[in-house]
């Protein structure tokens, strides 16, 4: 493919169907490079740049919601409209996976990297930590929130931790949640219910609350907990972490199966816009 071809590369906010920010809130600075993959959005960042788009949204941001997407969150919103507006409506939507990352190499954004959740968890407290904003950590079982910020805390001298709750996603509790979180005075929010609970969760909530940025983060704090391991650095090279992960818990075999899915019907995609562009 012509490395010059992007598709739908478009500048964060200038996005027509992007969730508004906050009133009064400003917009990320610069324009961030995205793709289209199966209908949602992916920023095609690296690492670095992530940390630095990270910095400015919790410098001066408001209402910023950040997800890592993988392949089988980019088949489940193929399905489901809601869900795939809120993935498309975010302010920074992270290419976790390897299949996220190679998909977006063949779509012809090269320098895409993959940039996991538990990564950017681990940054985004390190930023927290140096500009003095409180980090508040909803969701998994009880008690999981508390030793993952002890992780952090432990990795990030000087680190406030605002509060940590288990709670559920269900819509009973959205109430006395936000207050939780409004009364501890959070600046940052990371959500652990799961997609695309999670995500749905933040998209509901985030217009009510104070902070500056919500982030999505999946099973992270089990790792951090230690209640899960990561796979080895030799098999997170390989883009085999998916592989490790089915190991550890066989009952995810059925989610497994949107990988070829995903393989296939982007490897389809790419192909129809081969050749549109050569056919337009
Ligand atoms: N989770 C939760 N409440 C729910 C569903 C999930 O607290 O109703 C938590 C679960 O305990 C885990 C996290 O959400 O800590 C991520 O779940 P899962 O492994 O399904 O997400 P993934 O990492 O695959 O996105």
């Amino acid at each position: 493919m012509d490395h010059n071809i992007t598709y739908q590369t478009t500048a964060v906010n200038a996005e027509p169907n992007a969730r508004k920010p906050a009133e009064g809130a400003p917009s990320v600075p610069a324009p961030i490079r995205s793709t289209s993959i199966l209908g949602v959005r992916v920023h095609t960042v690296t690492v670095a740049e992530t940390a630095v788009i990270l910095d400015r949204m919790a410098a001066a941001g408001r209402g910023h919601l950040v997800i890592p997407v993988n392949p089988e969150m980019i088949v489940a919103a193929q399905g489901q409209e809601e869900f795939r507006e809120t993935l498309n409506g975010a302010s920074l939507i992270l290419p976790d996976g390897t299949g996220v990352k190679l998909a977006a190499r063949l779509y012809g954004h090269r320098s895409t990297e993959r940039v996991t959740g538990v990564d950017t968890l681990d940054g985004l407290a390190g930023i927290a930590m140096r500009r003095g904003l409180r980090l508040f950590l909803l969701g998994a079982q009880p008690g999981v929130a508390e030793l993952a910020g002890e992780t952090l805390t432990a990795r990030h001298p000087g680190l406030v931790i605002a509060g940590c709750y288990a709670g559920s996603p269900s819509l009973a509790e959205e109430n006395d949640i936000c207050r939780r979180i409004t009364d501890a005075r959070a600046d940052i929010l990371m959500v652990a219910y799961g997609a695309p609970k999670q995500e749905l969760w933040c998209a509901r909530n985030i217009p009510r609350l104070p902070v500056r940025i919500a982030m999505c983060v999946g099973g992270s704090f089990d790792f951090l907990a230690g209640r899960t391991t990561r796979a080895p650095h030799w098999m997170q090279r390989m883009g085999l972490e998916w592989l490790y992960r089915l190991l550890q818990e066989p009952q995810r075999w059925h989610r497994m199966l949107a990988l070829p899915k995903f393989a296939v019907r982007a490897l389809l995609e790419c192909a129809t816009m081969r050749s549109i562009h050569r056919n337009p």
